[in-house]
């Protein structure tokens, strides 16, 4: 394994442990800084934020088009909603999951994500599982009302997880009876390709769009510098470190976004480990994932996250064309080469350890 480590300050040890509880406070979000000024364009951006699948989305667009494509963009985000909503019983996957086994006709986009999140899981191994749900929904992830369900229900529920089972008959979905899709694990992240896409059409050059934690960038800022992507750190309210994106998406998973305390004191959190059916517990605190592409940005995050360290460096390794930043609970900060340049600590958090992982 090859690491190189910068950022080395004498007696960091100490300062790393000393941190350990701003760590494990770490949340599952990005957030943007220092990109609401306009200091080199001509016009002021338009910004608006909302409410749609079931997380806020902040989209800040630049230039003449910018009110008309930002109401176009919302829009299509509740189309895409309307399509895969777990809950909405008017939805293709809510159709899906209670077909009773029998075959469902869906959208041509429904049936474009689902291939997409197969071939995912399929090329992590199983570590994305769009068939989760029924173990997700046991742990209570799915109504908030919590709970740590017992092996055997586990075992039980774990039965009927499996994306190899998902059939396709012409344009239709074909689900085993028990199964049940949730897409929410790459749903945002192929949202937000298809609002660049249209921001894009309408001749948009400079947008930012924060659905929910994932970072969408279309073009640099105005003044034509890269924007300014910031990992959040909840308790302080800071900033742990700034990477720097033009044209990309930058995607982060973790538990500390969306987990409950178990009365063992347990914290568990929403992305499951599909190999045992609880919630990951493998020493990651998140998983960033940078890449031009969104919907491959959401789907390796979780997956990376579910893989843990080592796997999640082997899997870069072996694939390429992304890069990621992983933050441990007690080990540190580790990024692959094509993000040390552009990503940087803040002034606080300077004697943290970032550790390089190169090919
Ligand atoms: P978020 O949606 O919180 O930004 P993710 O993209 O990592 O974060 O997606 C997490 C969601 O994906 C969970 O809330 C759940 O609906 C679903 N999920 C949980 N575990 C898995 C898994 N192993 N594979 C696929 N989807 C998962
Ligand atoms: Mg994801």
């Amino acid at each position: 394994m090859k690491r190189k480590t910068f950022h080395n300050a004498a007696g960091y040890k100490r300062v790393l442990w000393g941190l350990q509880a701003v760590f494990i406070a770490l949340p599952a979000v990005l957030f943007l800084t220092g990109c609401a000024g306009n200091p080199g364009g001509r016009t002021e951006p338009y910004s608006e934020t909302f409410f749609a699948m079931d997380t806020y989305m902040t989209f800040t667009i630049y230039g003449a088009k910018a009110e008309d494509s930002l109401k176009q963009a919302e829009d299509r985000i509740r189309e895409l909603e309307g399509l895969w909503s777990v809950t909405d019983t008017k939805s293709d996957i809510y159709a899906v999951n209670h077909s009773g086994g029998k075959p469902v006709a869906v959208d041509g986009e429904t049936e474009e994500l689902l291939s997409f999140a197969l071939e995912m899981a399929e090329e992590t191994g199983g570590a994305l599982e769009p068939t989760i749900y029924p173990v997700l929904a046991a742990w209570g992830f799915t109504t908030g009302e919590n709970r740590v369900p017992d092996r055997e229900e586990i075992e039980e529920l774990l039965n009927r997880v499996d994306y190899t089972g998902v059939r396709w008959d012409g344009g239709s979905i074909v689900l085993e009876e028990g199964s049940m899709l949730d897409l929410g694990a790459v749903g945002k992240g192929y949202a937000g390709d298809q609002v660049i896409q249209l921001l894009k059409e309408n001749g948009v050059t400079s947008a930012l769009l924060d659905i929910g934690g994932n970072i969408q960038a279309v073009g640099a800022k105005p003044d034509g510098s890269s924007w300014r992507v910031g990992l959040k750190d909840p308790f302080s309210g800071g900033v742990l470190g700034v990477i720097q994106v033009a044209d990309e998406a930058v995607v982060t998973s973790g538990s500390y976004e969306r987990y409950f305390t178990g009365k063992d004191g347990k914290r568990y959190g929403h992305i499951i480990d599909p190999a045992t059916g609880y919630p990951v517990d493998n020493g990651l605190a998140s998983v960033s994932v940078i890449a031009s592409e969104g919907k491959l940005c959401d789907a390796l995050s979780t997956a990376l996250f579910v893989m843990g360290l080592e796997d999640a460096e082997r899997y870069w390794r072996q694939n390429q064309g992304f890069d990621m930043i992983l933050v441990t609970v007690d080990e540190g900060i580790f990024v692959t080469e094509g993000v040390k340049d552009r990503f940087s600590l803040q002034s606080e958090y300077q004697d943290m350890t970032v550790n390089v992982i190169e090919k």
